[in-house]
């Protein structure tokens, strides 16, 4: 999202950090584009800024807004192939495409998001388990390198650079088009389950049930329930319907509310989290409840509320996404709920969900087997910032990772022991382009400190 105000400049989904880009350049056209290696500050390629933290900003530098790219190339029926430009948002591809009966391979929460973006921060979906990562089903793609070189990267083709790219978090160059696999459907309908569970171990449990037959699982849980049984949620499972009579069933629109201002800071504390967790467990009166509904308000609850970030007040907030292997993950779940409970902080939208075992080919993609978890907290200064710190070395003892997209604080050390190959990855990354997430996750402290940039 660009900020309002006479320099538009692009902010992060959390709204924190907030920093000031020297220059915003559009990219309209394929065919004019602009002369990377002249600029005399690093650039960085911003979609839709639905990423959470720091990685689609680059203070200081150049912000090359590419959501103009948003035409179709081409559409291969057989093989369920689409080529599109890198700013087209998987809103429209789903708004074109559904109707004919093709679905988007894996979508995130939000449905306002770049196919680049996609790409860059190598999404995962509800779907995780069974599919991968969008970076799996991307064919190939087009690369603007900022020597002015336009290069086709697929698996054969510049294989190192397409690696590097899927989940290279902008750095490696703007890519221009993509293509990559959608996958057939009967109707735009989905059958769902909600299910009630009280423990963490009856997450297990029913997860380990659904796994198999549910192509879509996630939950919503409660953290702040205390006691042996570590969390209660909601467990959401679904698969595509098969009905052909649905086909032609018109979908209801859902009409976004917007929330007109910013909440004051107070509005969400400790007390109310607790007040809308007991709300939403018990606002299901049976333990399962089974629905057709269609896809929008099973993938996208959060896109009914536009600019639902306001939530948190002027300061912003912070996700915090790790992943930790299973062999570990109820232990660490165990010492990081408590971690939370005992600072006082409660995150309102919570979600579990068990990662699988399928590789993505992108060098540096967070996904890895094993249980992650996603919390929101309201940015509260120092203590927020060392809370996550230390939630931070918990996820390292248990050999997981935090997610790059969604992060905006994490520091150097952590960053390079949670993806060791990074310096695999720096080999790729375009000597113009840089981000605020970057420069502070490369940089090397000196004797007295200090950070500073490689
Ligand atoms: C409500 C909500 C729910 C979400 N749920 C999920 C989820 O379930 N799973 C998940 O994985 N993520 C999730 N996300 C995060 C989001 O999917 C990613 O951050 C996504 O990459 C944002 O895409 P964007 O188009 O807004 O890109 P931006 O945020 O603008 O940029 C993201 C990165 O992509 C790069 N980039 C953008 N376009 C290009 C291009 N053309 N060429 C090269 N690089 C480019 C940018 O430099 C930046 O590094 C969620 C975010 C929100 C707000």
């Amino acid at each position: 999202m660009l900020s309002s105000g006479k320099t538009k400049q692009p902010q992060s989904w959390g709204r924190y950090p907030k920093v000031e880009h020297s220059q915003v350049q559009p990219v309209y056209w394929r065919s004019e584009l602009p002369d990377l290696s002249n600029l005399q500050q690093p650039v960085l390629p911003y979609a839709y800024g639905r990423s959470y933290g720091d990685s689609c900003l680059n203070e200081g530098g150049i912000s090359l807004d590419v959501s103009h790219l948003q035409r179709f190339i081409s559409f291969d029926e057989q093989q369920g192939l689409l080529r599109c430009e890198a700013g087209v948002s998987l809103a429209e591809i789903l708004e074109v495409m559904v109707p004919r009966g093709w679905f988007l391979p894996v979508t995130p929460g939000t449905k306002f998001v770049s196919v680049g973006g996609a790409i860059a921060n190598d999404i995962h979906g509800k779907n995780h388990h069974r599919v991968g990562t969008f970076g799996c089903h991307v064919t190939r793609f087009e690369l603007l390198r900022s020597n002015g070189e336009r290069l086709i990267c697929s698996p054969d083709q510049n294989g190192e650079l397409f690696r590097a790219t899927i989940g290279g978090l902008g750095l490696t160059g703007i890519i221009l088009w993509a293509e990559f696999h959608l996958k057939p459907i009967v109707n735009p309908y989905i059958d769902m389950d909600h299910i009630r569970f009280a423990s963490l171990d009856e997450f297990f449990e029913i997860s380990s049930e659904s796994d198999q037959d549910y192509e879509y699982t996630m939950s919503w849980v409660d953290l702040l329930i205390g006691g042996d049984n570590l969390c209660r949620g909601i467990f959401m499972r679904g698969n595509h319907n098969q009905s052909r009579a649905l086909a032609s069933k018109p979908m209801k629109k859902r009409l976004p509310l917007a929330l007109p201002f910013d909440f004051p800071s107070f509005a969400l504390n400790i007390l109310t989290v607790k007040a809308f967790n007991e709300l939403f467990y018990h606002a299901q009166l049976s333990k399962r409840v089974h629905k057709v509904v269609s896809y929008d308000p099973f993938f996208y609850p959060l896109d009914s509320i536009h600019d639902w970030y306001r939530m948190y007040g002027k300061r912003g907030f912070l996700q915090y996404q790790f992943v930790v292997p299973f062999q570990n993950g109820h232990q660490a779940m165990k010492e990081i709920l408590g971690r939370i409970r005992r600072s006082g902080e409660g995150s309102f939208l919570t979600v579990l969900k068990k990662f699988g075992n399928i590789q993505s080919p992108g060098m540096l993609s967070f996904p890895r087997p094993g249980l992650t978890l996603a919390l929101d907290f309201a940015y509260g200064g120092q203590k927020t910032l060392q809370l996550l710190d230390e939630l931070d070395k918990i996820v390292l003892q248990s050999g997981g990772a935090v997610y790059p997209a969604k992060d905006a604080r994490m520091s150097a050390e952590s960053f390079q022991a949670f993806f060791p190959n990074w310096k695999e990855f720096a080999q790729y990354v375009d000597p113009h382009f840089s981000s605020s997430f970057w420069r502070r996750i490369t940089a090397v402290r000196t004797q007295s400190q200090e950070l500073v940039a490689p």
